[in-house]
């Protein structure tokens, strides 16, 4: 009972160019992708990390291959423990806070559960045996209860950056560590600090560096020499390096076979970052925009290419959405009360049928996939401007559908979603960000007890047609 399967091609960083996906087995694919550091709430570059490999396996699995995929939280870290310092927790608390609402961020973007979600600190048995099988192959050393890994040892060191050894030394942050041999080399071992979290090792008290992690946990579950490895083209160096160079000291084999980098995020044209002020986390941007909306704005952009968002890109993202979902409420408003053909529409949809699939075997790219909707959008507006819902509109409707279920959108009732566009569409004499900050304000008044005040900018804000409601974990507010 073997399907055929499509054929696939994908851009692999390692080797510069576009490869067919070929397993090694069957039509089984491992695949693996870096996870967040938990300590903060997950900004729009999370996001599109984690939607760019959940589009690449819901496509493979909807394509007939049979997916395992693993992506890991880091769990232990320098910025855990000094986030657990400023707020007197346990580095625990803090990673358990940030992994639930990492999960409840991504899913409510449309982000599926990976099969396995593996954390550092379940793993570090298993990350002790891989670096004493690296140390026993010579490829690192230890120096006090730190052990290193010895970057010069390993010949192929750089294959994926496609750096010299010689010139990284330009590059990169090099921290102080007079214990080094060489500055390239990197820890895999670190002996315990004062206060940190720590584990028992043949090296002494410690905790691991932060790239043996993911060496450990992908080869854990997928074995070596597994088909995929994801992540943002900022871990390509040294995050990925890394990883190649402690896997391949250990196996002697290949770590992973293809490797499929996304772009990064930029805020109107300039790099995101909280000291430039223009950081949106995932929780600000679903409050101003719909969940599908900043999917949609994702999938709208090749994952390989950067992606430039703004609010006049998200508005008109928005305003696209909702035109789509128009056309689908003027559907679904009508009854099947024809047989007939309509060979215009019919075509479209064949066309539309054969394009979004051929474009996303063609290195998953979602942007001319999603471009080719609009033409069937238009084409079924035509085609229910008279009052007919045919056969083939119903199977224009059929195929979005399974369009949409397998990129992730396009998956809310139509009436529901027009409706929750017009709470904020109502607004006459305000605007969202103006009412955030008049509860931000009230909420100051309340908490000095100034209720006198906290009572002015409720009523001015129900004058100006907007409800509150004071929610255990906060102020919501809503169009009357
Ligand atoms: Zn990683």
């Amino acid at each position: 009972m073997t399907k055929e399967l499509p054929k696939i091609t994908t851009y692999n960083s390692l080797t510069k160019q576009k490869e067919e996906i070929v397993p090694h087995e069957g039509n089984k694919i491992r695949m693996y992708a870096c996870g967040p550091t938990v300590y903060d709430s997950a900004h729009l570059g999370h996001a599109r990390s984690a939607v760019s490999f959940d589009i690449v396996q819901r496509f493979l699995r909807y394509a007939g291959f049979e997916v395992t995929f693993v992506r890991n939280y880091t769990d232990v870290d320098d910025k855990i423990i000094q986030r657990a310092k400023e707020l007197e927790v346990s580095p625990k608390e803090i990673s358990e806070k940030y992994i639930q609402e990492y999960k409840d961020d991504m899913a409510s973007i449309g982000v599926e559960t990976p099969d396995v979600e593996p954390k550092v600190t379940e793993h570090i048995d298993q990350i002790i045996k891989m670096i004493e099988k690296i140390l026993e192959k010579g490829h690192a050393y230890q120096v006090d209860d730190d052990v290193f890994f010895s970057v010069r040892k390993f010949k192929e060191y750089g294959k994926l950056s496609g750096r010299s050894v010689d010139s990284m030394l330009d590059g990169v942050r090099i921290d102080i560590n007079e214990k080094k041999e060489d500055p390239l080399d990197f820890a895999l071992w670190k002996g315990a600090k004062e206060g940190e979290p720590f584990w028992e090792s043949p090296w002494g008290k410690g905790r691991p560096g932060w790239h043996i992690e993911c060496s450990v946990m992908s080869t854990e579950y997928l074995g070596n020499n597994f088909e995929i490895h994801g992540g943002g083209k900022d871990l390509i160096f040294p995050h990925h390096e890394n990883e190649i160079a402690q896997s391949e000291a250990a196996s002697g084999e290949q770590f992973t076979k293809y490797w499929l980098h996304n772009g990064l995020i930029q805020i109107n044209s300039e790099k995101m970052s909280k000291s430039l002020g223009n950081f949106f986390t995932v929780q600000n941007a679903v409050k101003r925009w719909s969940p599908e909306a900043i999917r949609l704005f994702f999938l709208s952009h090749h994952y390989q290419n950067p992606a430039d968002f703004s609010e006049k890109v998200m508005d008109d993202t928005e305003s696209s959405l909702e035109r789509i979902y128009t056309t689908l409420k003027r559907a679904s408003d009508l009854e099947k009360n024809s047989d007939a053909i309509d060979s215009e529409l019919e075509d479209t949809t064949n066309k539309f049928k054969d394009n979004w699939f051929n474009s996303m075997c063609d290195n998953f790219n979602t942007a001319d996939s999603v471009g080719n909707l609009f033409d069937l959008i238009r084409a079924i507006n035509k085609s229910i401007d008279n009052n007919e819902y045919t056969t083939s509109l119903e199977n224009a409707l059929g195929e979005i559908k399974r369009f949409g279920k397998v990129l992730g959108i396009l998956e809310k009732n139509p009436e529901d979603y027009l409706s929750s566009l017009k709470s904020t569409e109502n607004l006459e004499n305000i605007t969202p960000e103006e009412i955030e900050k008049l509860i931000k304000e009230r909420e100051a008044a309340r908490s000095e007890k100034n209720w006198a005040r906290a009572d002015e900018i409720r009523d001015e804000l129900d004058s100006k047609g907007i409800v509150l409601e004071d929610k255990p974990d906060g102020t919501i507010w809503k169009v009357k």
